[in-house]
């Protein structure tokens, strides 16, 4: 089974309009990899009309960072999925361990998100992570076992593994401490394992201080698909690089 490596780039709340739109100038003129690599980014919400302007044309996918799980109504502040539909995004991070921890979101409204996402057609990137605490403890593959069952029970199990997965352990975000390839590899080898059927086409990613610097070790593991990128997202040619590993 070839899965198609995914490159997915998560400026989280960072940048300008102007340097938004600079950026993702510079990431759609320096991005052409015949097809093979699969390259997202994912701005703020504001900027993603700009975004999507520059992106017209361009190989480069468009992903947002979060969705509501509701389709319309009295919800201050959220953004729906079929408004992010209309924006021309392709992707949507759900669950991202920020979102879990500054914003107090549950496995259970993950998993709804996840839900409503998919319903209007956007490929939800499922992110799934222990901190540092519990990995200590010896409880990450629980928390991750955890965090898939919850969509699981309310998806189901087609739906999950039609989906993207990403292994993103809390205390590699943004840390610079990046998982060593075996224990990304370990973990992302358990997270297939639960997939069902369709596992062997179900993309999956690491994410957590990825680098031009480590990504090629990362890529070498069976069960790495390809990245999500925070920081290293908001340099275009940190990025790239980062792409041009996924495709040799
Ligand atoms: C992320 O935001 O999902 C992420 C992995 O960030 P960083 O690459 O900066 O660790």
């Amino acid at each position: 089974m070839i899965r198609r490596p995914l490159i997915v780039g998560n400026w989280k709340m960072n940048g300008s309009r102007s340097s938004s739109i600079e950026l993702v100038g510079d990431v759609a003129n320096n991005f052409s990899t015949g097809g093979h690599v699969e390259c997202v980014v994912c701005p703020p919400d504001v900027f993603l009309a700009d975004v999507a302007a520059v992106l017209v044309g361009s190989d480069v996918g468009l992903g947002a960072q979060n969705v509501s799980q509701y389709e319309k109504g009295a919800y201050t502040g959220d953004v729906s999925a079929s408004m992010l539909v209309e924006f021309t995004c392709a992707y949507v991070l759900v669950g991202h361990s920020e979102r879990r921890a500054c914003f107090g979101e549950t496995s259970s409204q993950v998993a709804e998100k996840f839900v409503a996402a998919q319903g209007k057609g956007l490929t939800p990137i499922l992110c799934v992570g222990e901190t540092l605490a519990e990995r200590k403890a010896e409880r990450a593959f629980e928390v991750i076992a955890e965090q898939l069952d919850a969509v699981v029970e309310v998806a189901g199990l087609n739906a999950l593994s039609s989906a993207v997965v990403a292994y993103e352990p809390v205390w590699a975000i943004g840390t610079g401490e990046v998982a060593s390839p075996a224990q990304a590899q370990e973990m992302l080898a358990f997270i297939r394992g639960r997939l069902g059927e369709k596992a062997d086409a179900t993309r999956l990613l690491y994410g957590g201080s990825v680098s031009a610097e480590n990504a090629a070790q990362l890529f070498e593991q069976q069960d790495i698909d390809g990245a999500l990128v925070g920081g290293a997202s908001l340099q275009a040619e940190q990025f790239m690089a980062i792409c041009q590993i996924a495709e040799t």
